[in-house]
């Protein structure tokens, strides 16, 4: 299975029929992640993928294992918080009605990208309240 590691577009024309295994290290910082107060940690990235391929379809899971940073709440210093967070995501074929609302349409022989599942899936990893320290005291003015 070959995966770019920016755009991350899976190519369709790498995968067996039944299912696909890899590993894959994903170059963090040079992705498009368009997220806001959320940005690349420190550290390497990976996503486990198991590649479903299918004759309607595509069935993507796979596990996230990456570190983000977002500000404090309360003195606005970056702070890392590892991921670690499933991934799944159903792709089918473009131009064939699927009664699965949930899946993504995708060209039956193109490259597909798993960037909008990793970035649901950072989202929901995100802290509501991310702090620096459990007792920091904010922005202290001198
Ligand atoms: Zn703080």
């Amino acid at each position: 299975m070959k995966m770019d590691p920016v755009s991350l577009t899976i190519n369709m024309r790498s995968l067996s029929h039944g299912i696909n295994k890899d590993r894959f290290e994903l170059s963090l910082r040079e992705i498009d992640w368009n997220l806001d107060n959320i940005e690349p940690g420190d550290g390497q990235a990976f996503i486990d993928l198991e590649v479903d391929l299918e004759d309607r379809g595509i069935i993507c899971r796979g596990i996230l294992d990456a570190v983000f940073a977002t500000p404090c709440a309360r003195c606005l210093e970056k702070v890392n918080f590892p991921i670690t967070e499933e991934i799944y995501r159903v792709y089918s074929w473009e131009g064939n009605i699927s009664d699965d609302l949930d899946s993504e349409p995708v060209i039956l022989g193109g490259g597909f990208s798993i960037l909008n599942a990793v970035r649901e899936a950072i989202i929901l990893s995100i802290p509501g309240k991310a702090l620096c320290t459990p007792d920091c005291r904010g922005i202290s003015y001198i």
